[in-house]
């Protein structure tokens, strides 16, 4: 039998527009970290979020590792962490020579555990050392309980940044994911809801805190004729070729959240027929991009988690246990955790499908087909 074509979990997906675009800058050769389609892209990311400032980077790992700078976290502080999330929530704080304190999930959403965010703060506190930043996560597109951990956020006085990378165009309350925290962090890597093949962005409504990160991003020059320096800068800022790519994919992201959403509607329509498996659902304040669709696998199923993605790698379908959480990484094994066993449990019975926006329905269907037949045996 000839195999039949990949399924990707999550591939790029250009546009008509994006080659146009770039055509544009070679035509005008800004090929460069400068040039006006970065002010382009970083404009049109500023009227999707309330108008809030925006410096366009390159990926959202420099964006958190800049807004942890910003935000005055230096070597030896504490910095409160999803644990259920990607390795590049975490790691910045440990370039900074920070401690990342791991806080575990709630069931509702899978992010950041309210709860234990509390129990937490209030521990370190009367150890005299009071957290300097906590790092929200909006895991898979679904937002998180913010209104929750806002307000412990002011109670205890502790700025948030808000890990979007895999949220942008959801809403929490009808409001863009990544404009309730200090910092909003974006991601344009290959397989994020929109790409521009590796990118990010920092974005704020406190203006200077913007244009610090993109004086940080550029090396830290001084406003002088020469080279002149008082401080360590980086070199983090977008290419301005990848911006053209962005300009192209901003024009379609709408149309992204819809198809993404479609795709996860049919796996749910199709899929809810099987009791053993359960998708993670919005409640009333979320609208989630659903990046992914994931499902999680009843602990009494003689079928897991790992017998749907073999069969799947079989078949040239790409799916992917969900991410093992920070407190269990050998490379995290010595870092502070507040656990409840809710990441650990879902890491355990979880699994992200095929979610990619050019995906046909044929595709969709050749993996509902397989998991209905793996389950029908
Ligand atoms: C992708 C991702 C990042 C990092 O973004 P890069 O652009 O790849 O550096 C950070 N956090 C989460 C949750 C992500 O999924």
């Amino acid at each position: 039998m000839k195999e039949q074509k990949k399924i990707w979990l999550s591939s790029p997906h250009m546009s008509d527009n994006e080659l146009k675009y770039v055509n544009d800058v070679f035509k005008k050769n800004w090929i460069a970290p400068v040039g006006p389609h970065i002010t382009k892209f970083e404009e049109m990311l500023s009227n999707k979020h309330e108008n809030y400032s925006v410096a366009a980077l390159n990926s959202g790992t420099s964006a958190i590792h800049l807004a942890l700078i910003i935000l005055g976290v230096k070597s030896g502080d504490d910095v409160l962490c999803s644990s259920f999330t990607f390795a590049a929530t975490a790691n910045p704080i440990k370039y900074i020579g920070a401690n990342p304190v791991f806080i575990d999930s709630e069931y509702e959403t899978w992010n950041m555990c309210p709860l234990l965010l509390e129990k937490a703060i209030k521990e370190r506190n009367e150890t005299g050392k009071k957290p300097k930043a906590i790092i929200l996560v909006h895991l898979y597109g679904m937002p998180a309980k913010i209104d929750e951990i806002l307000n412990i956020s002011k109670k205890f006085d502790i700025p948030v940044i808000e890990d979007a990378a895999e949220a942008l165009g959801s809403t929490y309350k009808k409001k863009n994911i990544g404009t309730f925290g200090d910092f909003g962090v974006f991601s344009f890597n290959g397989n994020k809801i929109i790409t521009t093949s590796g990118g990010g962005a920092l974005i704020s409504k406190n203006k200077k805190f913007i244009s610090q990160a993109k004086y940080l991003s550029t090396q830290a020059r001084d406003n002088q004729p020469h080279y002149e320096h008082s401080k360590i800068g980086y070199n983090y800022r977008l290419s301005n070729v990848c911006a053209a790519i962005g300009i192209g994919q901003m024009e379609v992201l709408n149309s992204r959240v819809e198809k993404k959403r479609c795709i996860n509607k049919i796996y749910k329509e199709q899929l809810s027929c099987i009791d053993e498996i359960k998708f993670l659902e919005e409640n009333e304040n979320n609208f989630s991009n659903f990046w992914l669709t994931t499902i999680v696998i009843n602990e009494k199923s003689k079928i897991k988690n790992d017998d749907i993605r073999l069969y799947l790698e079989s078949l040239n379908i790409e799916s992917r246990p969900l991410w093992k959480p920070m407190h269990l990484q050998p490379v995290f094994s010595s870092s502070k955790s507040y656990t409840n066993n809710t990441s650990d449990d879902l890491f355990q019975r979880g699994l992200c499908l095929p979610s990619g926006t050019n995906m046909s329905d044929e595709e969709i269907n050749r993996v509902v087909l397989a998991i209905k037949k793996l389950y029908a045996k």
